[in-house]
């Protein structure tokens, strides 16, 4: 195979890898640039969108998680990049202006430690002799040692250790090789006490991502994990990817219950992204997100509209004198309308709802939980 071909196989295997920039809404996730498959829209944190190369490194793997479908042993048509072809490949596009930068995984070709060195070579490569300073998101390798995450973290804007899911328990059921303390959990605490020494590691974005629907988890397990991923472990953020029927072994707990209608697994993934972003951006702690006597997330009910309408006491909230937390807490006022009406206020009264641009059902929505008086 020659490099576009190979590129065209492994980009389309690292699709399910969302732990990255590419798209924060539903929509955004699996879509793909119109020249390559490789090339991702992705939204940037300061607003607007701009495009990632995101590929493996190789779609070969030793190991058996049972929701993935490059898993060892499955008839997969496998190939291998070389760092210096994606390192090329890579700054043809970036002088063409058609990337900004890369996100590159791998599946586990020969120990850990061999596959990072393959990973952050290519990383290596594009720092020192193509003197790139943009955006490189590298995959750290589930059982990477130490050395190789510094390594990794030298390097990287970005760094990402899939948890899949929340505890040893669950990930026994998927896993036979993987050890989730000593594999997972040990390098993301590692991780983040690189994070905590300061200097350029403290920029570096450490992300994850969960596997939603492969071993029967609640999704109140998957909270309560994502709650100390960012409160103890100070990660940046968390992703979630559906698991899809057919892409994994047929066999796996709960996966005829759960997976029944396939549009539930992204109506479940839709609801976590909007649960953790109540926990990130809107101030709720985790026992705040509604969830039912299952402990799952409401598929038909936005969890935000959820607990205003479980909380009457809470409301009406004073729209002129209502601290930020409070007015993020009404339905229909999000993180910038609410920074919108602290400035205005300084400025005079606000008399009605229409000054701060509300609309339609927006509008509609924030009249049954906010007052101007
Ligand atoms: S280690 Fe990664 S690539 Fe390999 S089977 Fe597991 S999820 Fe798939």
């Amino acid at each position: 195979m020659d490099t576009i071909e190979k590129l065209s196989v492994l980009s389309a295997d690292s699709r399910y890898d969302l732990a990255c920039a590419c798209g924060t809404s539903r929509e955004d996730h699996r879509k793909r640039g119109q020249e390559g498959k490789w090339l991702y829209p992705v939204a940037l944190p300061q607003g607007g969108y701009s495009v990632l190369l995101k590929t493996l490194l190789s779609n070969s793997c030793r190991n058996d998680c049972g929701y993935c479908p490059l898993r060892a042993g499955t008839d997969i048509r496998r190939c291998t990049l070389q760092p210096e072809e994606v390192a090329n490949v890579f700054m043809e596009y970036l002088r063409k202006r058609k990337v900004f930068g890369l996100f590159l995984s791998s599946g586990v070709t020969g120990s850990p430690d061999g596959t990072m060195d393959r990973i952050n070579a290519v990383a290596r490569i594009l720092r020192y002799k193509h003197a790139f300073k943009g955006y490189i998101h590298l995959k750290i390798i589930p059982g990477a040692s130490e050395a190789a995450i510094e390594d990794s973290f030298s390097l990287a804007s970005a760094v990402s250790l899939n948890i899949e899911t929340p505890g040893k328990t669950r990930f026994t059921l998927l896993s036979g090789q993987k050890d989730y303390m000593k594999d997972i959990i040990g390098p993301m605490k590692f991780m983040s006490r690189l994070k905590e020494q300061g200097g350029r590691n403290q920029k570096v974005k450490c992300t994850t991502q969960f596997i939603v629907g492969a071993s029967d988890e609640t999704d109140s397990e998957i909270i309560e994990y994502m709650s100390s991923i960012y409160h103890k472990l100070r990660f940046n953020r968390v992703y979630f990817s559906a698991y899809q029927k057919g892409l994994g072994r047929p066999s796996i707990p709960g996966e005829k219950k759960k997976l029944s209608e396939p549009d539930n697994i992204f109506a479940r993934e839709h609801r976590l992204y909007q649960a953790d972003f109540l926990m990130r951006r809107y101030g709720f702690g985790k026992q705040d997100i509604p969830v039912d006597n299952n402990g799952n997330l409401m598929l038909d009910k936005d969890p935000k509209e959820l607990w205003a309408s479980t909380h009457p006491e809470f409301y009406p909230v004073r729209i002129n004198s209502s601290g930020r937390e409070s007015l993020l807490r009404v339905p229909g006022l999000g993180p910038q309308t609410v920074m919108k009406i602290i400035r205005q206020r300084r400025e005079g009264k606000i008399m009605r709802l229409e000054e701060l641009g509300l609309k339609g059902k927006r509008l509609e929505k924030t009249r049954q939980y906010a007052i101007c008086e």
